[in-house]
């Protein structure tokens, strides 16, 4: 037939081919797991992967085999997203910082045949031992290390691998709708569930994500994912590197505020990605060092509400943007992400500032909508708020292993999340619907309690949660992590409330602590908080 366009599935063994035929020469900058700086190119990048992809086939490793990483961000990891995912594999990405037992669940329950794993969590592997029922290869990611095979019989090493395997040609012809990187839920509540992107999605949200109203990223960028490659693919950003064949700095290990500060003036950073936690630890490290980052233009951050007191001291201080965006593993995560328009361009600069408090509006794939517990569409005025709920080409349809699908009747995936949408689709996330507090009947964002904490000169971090009360159910109490060297007190905590919120949601108590918990994708683990502090109200009544 003629008349048609050319077809070729949506495969990410078309990303690090474009890298590598298109952008060999730029540079991939790794820290690897003993701090040592190395650096690489797109085009290594790309014959790694190929010999990796041959090194799986010579063991024997079955197609559609799920390979476990248990890897920071680092240039063996990236090699591995390809060599597996794109030569017809799954990569399933592990979270380190999980449970033994979250992470034994996680292995038996994925039926993981290989696993890489990065020096520093050897001794992890080395204990769950027998409990991985389906592994049957062990690599660590890395040279040769005898100490190391002492550890894992059978041991075998990343880097013999490759120098014992010629590339592959080509990557393999895949179906675009098969899988290609699997990746769990932190599994704050019940078990962890397994959410599958297949190459179409993720290539789709490689491109949809990347638009100049999403993160914007171009081959003169120098990008730095911080967020772990573990956490939901760094969010997209190796995959959008190498779309796009932009420098990548790739941080391993050192993720305190003064290794990445010193990174991105040395390497030039121009976009970062990350949690609000680990920019609050670059504020402080930047105050300390005097470093001003002044090739970085913009830092992605999202996974939990970005405290807009960040926002303003990146911008005024440094210079630098805050995009805040808002995803969710099930949503491979880029659901949101908070960019102007063009009528916005008159707005004052404080009207601005407000704007890029949210969250947020969808880039094309995503659509968004709030609902009541009916399931009624509620109104798009930035005012009403809802269960909000999200469709599109990367949206999770159903957990991997499950067989009922995870959406509404309608097709529609709910979030968890209460937020309120604008008429532009602005989206404002006013918190996760378990964590909100119910006061005589009312809601209370604790999103919006913590920011102002977080705002008072005297408090580095805070979290809000409900506490039991007799008469009103629940109310808010605060737990603060007062700044280094600062002893503020309760009442000037509680008086900085005034006039900011209405007076029936100001905090009932504020309690000081040394560090809030927190969880394996740094993320305050509010249950924890509520189980320590949950009936402080009554037990002092
Ligand atoms: P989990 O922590 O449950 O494993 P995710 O890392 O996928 O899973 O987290 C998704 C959740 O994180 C969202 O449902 C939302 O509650 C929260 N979240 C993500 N980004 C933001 C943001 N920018 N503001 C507020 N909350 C956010």
């Amino acid at each position: 037939m003629f008349g048609t366009m050319m077809y070729q599935a949506l495969t990410t063994g078309s990303l690090i081919d474009h890298a590598e035929k298109y952008h060999a020469g730029t540079e991939i900058v790794s820290v690897e797991t003993d701090g040592q700086i190395t650096r690489s190119n797109w085009g290594e990048v790309g014959v790694n992967a190929r010999r990796m992809k041959a090194a799986l086939d010579k063991l024997g490793v079955s197609d559609g085999a799920r390979c476990a990483t248990i890897a920071w961000n680092n240039r063996r990891h990236l090699e591995l997203y390809f060599g597996i995912g794109s030569g017809g594999r799954v990569v399933h990405t592990i979270n380190p910082r999980l449970t033994p037992e979250q992470m034994i669940y996680i292995f038996n329950h994925a039926g993981d045949e290989v696993l890489f794993v990065d020096r520093t969590f050897l001794p992890i592997v080395a204990k769950l031992g027998e409990h991985l029922k389906t592994v049957k290869h062990y690599v660590l990611m890395g040279p040769r290390d005898e100490e190391a095979a002492a550890m894992v019989e059978g041991l075998l090493f990343y880097d013999e691998m490759l120098a014992e395997n010629d590339p592959v040609p080509e990557w393999p012809d895949v179906d675009e709708n098969s899988p290609v990187v699997l990746c769990y839920t932190s599994g704050t509540t019940g078990n962890p569930k397994g959410v599958q992107y297949s190459h179409r999605s993720l290539i789709l949200h490689t491109i949809g994500g990347n638009q100049p109203d999403g993160m914007s990223i171009a081959a003169r960028d120098v990008v730095m994912p911080v967020v772990p490659m573990f956490h939901v693919n760094a969010w997209g950003s190796t995959y959008i590197a190498a779309g796009v064949g932009s420098k990548l700095v790739l941080p391993g290990p050192n993720l305190d505020g003064e290794s990445l500060v010193r990174l991105i003036d040395s390497e030039k950073v121009t976009i970062s990605l990350g949690v609000p936690t680990i920019w609050m630890g670059l504020l402080a490290a930047l105050k300390s060092t005097g470093i001003k980052p002044d090739s970085m233009k913009r830092t992605v951050v999202g996974g939990s509400a970005l405290p807009p007191s960040m926002i303003r001291d990146f911008r005024e201080k440094y210079g630098v943007e805050l995009i805040h965006a808002w995803g969710m593993t099930e949503t491979s995560p880029l659901g949101t992400l908070n960019q102007m328009l063009e009528k916005h361009s008159g707005l004052s600069e404080s009207e601005k500032f407000k704007l890029r408090e949210g969250q947020g509006r969808p880039p094309w794939g995503v659509d968004v909508r709030i609902v009541d517990a009916e399931g009624n569409e509620l109104p798009r005025d930035g005012k009403t708020q809802g269960e909000l709920q999200v469709r599109g080409h990367w949206i999770v349809e159903s957990y991997f292993g499950q067989e009922n699908h995870a959406l509404t009747d309608d097709g529609w995936f709910d979030t968890g999340d209460v937020a309120t949408l604008d008429s532009d689709g602005y989206l404002v996330i006013r918190d996760r619907s378990k964590d909100i507090i119910k006061s005589g009947g009312e809601w209370i964002s604790t999103v919006e309690l913590e920011n102002i904490a977080i705002a008072h000169p005297k408090i580095a971090n805070a979290a809000a949660i409900a506490a039991y009360h007799p008469k009103w159910d629940e109310r808010p109490v605060v737990i603060a992590v007062p700044d280094e060297g600062e002893t503020p007190t309760e009442e000037e905590i509680i008086a900085s409330y005034d006039g900011k919120v209405a007076s029936w949601q100001v905090p009932d108590k504020v309690i000081f602590v040394d560090e809030l918990p927190i969880g394996a994708t740094g993320k305050v683990l509010k249950n924890k908080l509520r189980e320590t502090y949950g009936d402080v109200l009554t037990k002092e009544a």
